[in-house]
């Protein structure tokens, strides 16, 4: 089948780009979507407790006024089900389905040069060429399952989070072990020690975590964001990480403490990622950062009743929000349960699944269900996992072998007419994502309509633009504390052999946009075009 372009990903870019590309510049679009439904991460990610970090109103496209008005969220944080259902909603309102075809991964697409075509493969037979192909595969979506020993041999049964089965797990009468104290782990262990016989927490790496404080939404705030749309819209574009919040114009050193202290307590009982924003020094200055990490370890040895167990728990390695913060309700609290406990792995590691449970190097846990919460090959891993094939035979993997290169993280050199959205060299995961994926959208969908305007029919990054861009994300991660985290995933430590490249554009999401647009307005220097 012969499309103008081909999009794969049906969450929250891909639907999005389509749109853009089949109303606004009216090209025959298609999405290809290898689950069997829309809505992307929140499609896969069904495990107990699943829910979004950033705020609901904040979390949800801006692109049409009309929609945000419409469109109601019941909590201050939004559940895996209802973003589940406001992505179906908008593929209804914006009557996509007829242009995405489901359950079709796309496992191959070779560039075509004489032909300036894409030809696309997929795991159903069927066959695509398209003149532009835009990948909205999701930094967060190949799932990573560690390596270890005796696996196959457990005789429970193990899930992934980012693969929960729609018919859900019971954990009724059940021990459970919880392997990944990442932003996942943190949100299901209170839920599965509800109803699990016994929960056991396998922690490899302490982490921060700041009390969420869901509520309901009350009538007068959802008004509030019906009249403001556009304020809202203006303060996540003018933030650094594209939330509904902006960093306050103050040093954490250079306040008092006993200030500081008031602040921070402040800010903890406001709850979620507005915490990191109360000091404007957090993620530069590491005395400004112990700062934070001293009050939040504080309040973990204050919840925690067990020492031992707090002492556990608040032994963290890491600059606060050096690694993808978390926010909670009652993970801390969860730990004084008597149906819970609390492996340390650092001072025991895991030897080995055996049939009946979990071996560490001192003991054996007997488990009926493993749950993996251990993230994603992010970033780069479902771009890879494509047999992507661009200019002279030269494919993805071997253009990514030392690290992801490419020009603004949205076109990779030898791949003529690709885009990728949210991948690597930009914001992506350190933002509220739909803020990052609308601006890749937009300059995508502009950049195309560009080339339309003058006949071009080929954009590629040229070579020196690529260095300098991969110079500049190197500067930014380098300005703060975010690199010095050995075992980040925003660094693909997480994933055996991956190049140790610290991947996002870690200088802002303002600040991106406003380097993305003013490419854009000089005529897209750095890019070549015929
Ligand atoms: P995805 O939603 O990942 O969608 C990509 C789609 O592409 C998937 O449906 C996948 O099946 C499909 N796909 C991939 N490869 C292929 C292929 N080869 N062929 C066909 N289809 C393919 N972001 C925030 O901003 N705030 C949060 O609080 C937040 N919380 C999160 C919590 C979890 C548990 C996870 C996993 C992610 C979270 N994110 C959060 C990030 C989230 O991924 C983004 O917000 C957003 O959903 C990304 O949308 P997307 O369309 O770019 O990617």
């Amino acid at each position: 089948m012969q499309v103008d372009a081909l999009i794969v990903g049906a969450g929250f870019s891909g639907m999005y780009q389509l749109l853009r590309l089949r109303d606004h510049l009216g090209m025959k679009a298609l999405a290809l979507e290898a689950a069997d439904g829309v809505g992307g991460t929140w499609y896969w990610n069904r495990y107990p407790g699943a829910r979004c970090d950033s705020e609901s109103h904040s979390y949800q496209y801006f692109f049409d006024e009309d929609l945000v008005r419409e469109w109601q969220w019941s909590e201050r944080y939004p559940g895996q089900a209802e973003i589940l259902r406001y992505l179906n909603h908008v593929a209804d309102r914006y009557a996509l389905r007829p242009d995405i075809r489901l359950k079709t991964r796309v496992t191959a697409a070779r560039y075509d040069e004489p032909a300036n075509r894409w030809l696309v493969e997929t795991d159903t037979g069927e066959r695509y060429s398209a003149q532009f192909l835009i990948a909205a595969v999701g930094g967060l979506s190949a799932a990573n399952v560690p390596d270890i020993p005796g696996l196959p041999s457990f005789s429970g049964r193990w899930y992934h989070t980012g693969e929960w089965p729609h018919e859900g797990v019971d954990f009724t009468g059940k021990r459970v072990g919880l392997i990944g104290t990442g932003s996942t782990g943190i949100q299901c262990a209170p839920v599965i020690a509800q109803s699990a016989a016994h929960l056991t927490v396998f922690q490899r790496t302490a982490n921060y975590s700041i009390p969420a404080r869901n509520a309901p939404l009350d009538d007068a705030f959802r008004q509030y964001v019906r009249e403001h749309v556009d304020e809202i819209r203006k303060v996540m574009h003018a933030s650094t990480n594209g939330h509904p919040f902006l960093f306050a114009d103050r040093s954490a050193t250079a306040t008092p403490p006993d200030e500081r202290d008031a602040i921070y307590r402040a800010a903890w009982e406001k709850g979620g990622l507005r915490f990191r924003a109360a000091f404007k020094d957090l993620l530069v200055d590491q005395a400004a950062n112990d700062t934070a990490a001293g009050f939040i370890k504080a309040r973990i040895r204050e919840v925690v009743k067990d020492p031992a167990r707090a002492a556990i728990l608040s032994d963290i390695d890491h600059p606060f929000a050096a690694k993808r913060p978390p926010i909670d309700t009652e993970y801390f609290e969860t730990f004084n349960r008597d149906n819970v406990s609390l492996v340390d792995l650092r001072a025991a590691p895991i030897v080995e699944v055996v049939p009946e449970g979990i071996r560490t190097a001192d003991a054996l846990y007997p488990l009926d269900i493993i749950v993996f919460a251990t993230g994603f090959d992010a970033m780069t891993g479902a771009f890879l996992k494509i047999a992507i094939e661009g200019r002279d035979g030269l494919t993805l993997q071997q253009a990514w072998r030392a690290g992801p290169r490419n020009c603004l993280g949205l076109q990779v050199p030898g791949f003529p007419n690709l885009f990728t959205i949210t991948g690597p060299g930009s914001p992506s995961v350190l933002c509220n994502l739909p803020v990052a994926i609308e601006q890749h959208v937009d300059w995508v969908t502009d950049c195309i309509a560009w080339m339309r305007e003058r006949g071009a029919t080929r954009v590629e990054p040229a070579e020196e633009a690529v260095e300098q861009w991969l110079a500049t994300v190197q500067a930014a991660a380098d300005a703060t504390l975010l690199p010095s985290v050995p075992h980040s995933w925003y660094l693909g430590a997480n994933v055996p052999g991956k190049p140790r490249i610290f991947m996002p554009y870690a200088g802002g999401m303002a600040r991106y946009r406003a380097i993305c647009d003013d490419v854009a307005a000089q005529g897209y220097p750095g890019f070549v075009f015929d």
